[in-house]
């Protein structure tokens, strides 16, 4: 056997990974709470809590508990058989929601593509082979499996795969007269995030989210909220829907869901659920009991008025901040999303160099995120301490006069 090298540098990645992404030029080696450290012992406030799957930061002892004690029980039994973890953490899921059936996965854009796959053979099933359309929404985002990401709402992410699966169309969000102009009989499903993530942090509005429940119920066509980034706690209710009052007949859940194992799940109602039989849909990890113990753990530490109300706290605690900084250097115009899903937009001049910002705030030595090229994105830990924010936000603060000041 050759022996392998065992230190590895940043520079491998540009060798051996496929150039798909742009990582950091520090390679992280360990968490605990909202701090990170690299391989050089340097540390980091973590803001963006891994573009919000971090939901409780890093290593918290309850998971890691969690996963220790499953890891010494069974990993893995395929779905030929199910387990406990899997029954345990769909039990809390559909006492805490809408839903009576659960399918577990594990990624957001798998949870998605069950979802769509459900609504096509819902309304397949139940009214004619013609009802396929599925309206979506632009700057939305679901994922990269082909059909996820035709779905979603940015071309530049679909374009250049060939063909892309039929019959989906975009219109803009909030717009409720768009969603009237195209939804018809042959419409299967409207899919939304109530809170677009990846897209800008746009909140729907609540006549928006009526509305268009109320279009779905007239055209007998789904309802499909994405909250694999919004749910779970992040925008400070179990789930976003449940602030809005509007109840969707599909959920899809994923991030949050495992506190950093991968995880997800999608959440319908018996009647729909009542369509599907063994064999028309299927994951070989999908439900394993690693991830769902550690799920379970997340789920009933997420889903306590202890974490869920500190929310809006810490929200107020880093706009407070942000507008601090923003009264010295005016980069921001607006905080945009709910909860610890908060944006903020930049300025005229910043507008477009998002990503400048969050460069400059590595070099000292606070990880945040953008959502598109002019909002800033914080998606922390749900559990950050005051002393944290406040630690990252003074970084924070630096890294903006360096980048406001040299210009
Ligand atoms: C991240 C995300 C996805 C995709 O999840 P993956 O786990 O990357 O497949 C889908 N929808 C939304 C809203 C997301 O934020």
């Amino acid at each position: 056997m050759t022996k392998q090298q065992n230190h590895v540098v940043r520079e491998l990645f540009d060798k051996v990974i496929l150039p798909v992404y742009a990582p950091a030029q520090f390679i992280p080696v360990k968490g605990s709470g909202s701090r990170v450290w690299d391989q050089n012992g340097e540390e980091y406030i973590d803001f963006a809590g891994g573009i919000a799957v971090n939901a409780l930061g890093h290593c918290h002892p309850h998971l890691v508990k969690a996963l220790q004690e499953q890891s010494e029980k069974l990993w893995h039994v395929s779905n030929v058989f199910t387990n406990e973890p899997a029954l345990k953490l769909a039990q809390r899921l559909v006492d805490n929601t809408f839903a009576d059936r659960v399918f577990f996965a594990n990624s957001g854009a798998e949870a998605n593509e069950a979802a769509l796959k459900l609504a096509r053979h819902y309304a397949i099933e139940n009214f004619n082979p013609y009802k396929t359309k599925i309206i979506s929404f632009t700057h939305s985002f679901h994922g990269r499996t082909f059909f996820t990401v035709s779905v979603g709402g940015q071309a530049k992410y679909s374009d250049g795969f060939g063909p892309k699966p039929a019959d989906i169309v975009h219109v803009p969000f909030n717009n409720l007269d768009a969603v009237k102009a195209v939804i018809d009989d042959h419409t299967c499903a409207v899919i939304l995030e109530p809170v677009q993530g990846e897209g800008g942090l746009t909140s729907a509005t609540p006549e928006f989210l009526v509305g268009v429940r109320q279009l779905c119920k007239q055209f007998n066509a789904l309802l499909i909220f994405d909250e694999v980034q919004c749910g779970m706690g992040r925008t400070g209710s179990l789930f976003t829907y449940q602030q809005y009052g509007v109840i969707p007949d599909i959920l899809t859940s994923a991030k949050a869901l495992g506190g950093g194992f991968p995880i997800s799940a999608m959440l319908t109602t018996e009647a729909i659920a009542s369509v599907m039989y063994p064999g028309v849909h299927g994951t070989t990890y999908g439900g394993n009991p690693l991830a769902c113990a550690v799920g379970c753990e997340a789920f009933d530490i997420i889903n306590s008025s202890e974490v869920l109300n500190g929310i809006q706290i810490k929200r107020k605690l880093f706009i407070e901040l942000l507008e601090k900084i923003n009264q010295q250097f005016a980069i921001f115009s607006e905080y945009r999303g709910k909860g610890l899903l908060l944006g903020a937009q930049l300025t005229e001049p910043y507008q477009g160099r998002a990503s400048e910002f969050l460069n400059m705030a590595t070099e000292y030595k606070v990880m945040l995120l953008n959502a598109g090229s002019s909002v800033l994105r914080f998606t922390p830990s749900l559990v950050i301490t005051e002393e944290e924010i406040i630690q990252g936000m003074e970084r924070f603060a630096k890294a903006v006069a360096k980048i406001v000041i040299n210009k």
